[in-house]
């Protein structure tokens, strides 16, 4: 590899491992739903009180961890009334995973203004491209 090879490669393994870790948090932190008392995480952001039961983010972001932070980036990227409209359409079994698709672009979106998730699809295409590549060689050795 060249010097800008090598530094491509550098910059795609510690994108790779951002998203791997972003995708850590967000698992760890969403799902786990009632945890105690106290408002949720977004509503603990947004300063309101927290009814259990009626709150349609209390069962997926915490009030303790990291549940605040991701709501306060959902809430700039989206809106919290857009997230709630959004998660209000949606049936109930799926809302985790819209959630965690929420929280994925958002924070994404706060690392990187301009590209937000799409970065990340750049990069793995890059890395399927490349893969093919070698694949391609060893095949037509
Ligand atoms: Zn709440």
């Amino acid at each position: 590899l060249n010097k800008r090879g090598a530094h491509k490669k550098i910059c795609q393994q510690s994108l790779e491992s951002q998203i791997e870790l972003l995708e850590r948090e967000i698992e760890m932190d969403l799902g786990c739903g009632d945890d105690g008392g106290g408002p949720c995480g977004a509503c603990k952001f947004l300063r309101r009180k927290c009814v259990k039961g009626c709150c349609i983010f209390a069962p997926y972001f915490e009030s303790s961890g990291q549940g605040s932070a991701h709501f306060a980036a959902v809430h700039k990227v989206f809106g919290a009334s857009n997230a709630a409209k959004l998660l209000t359409r949606i049936p109930v079994h799926k809302r985790l995973d819209a959630v965690v698709t929420l929280c994925y672009e958002a924070l994404a979106r706060a690392t990187d203004p301009v590209y937000g998730c799409v970065a990340h699809l750049f990069a793995l295409q890059q890395q399927v491209y490349i893969y093919e590549f070698f694949f391609f060689v060893v095949i037509h050795l």
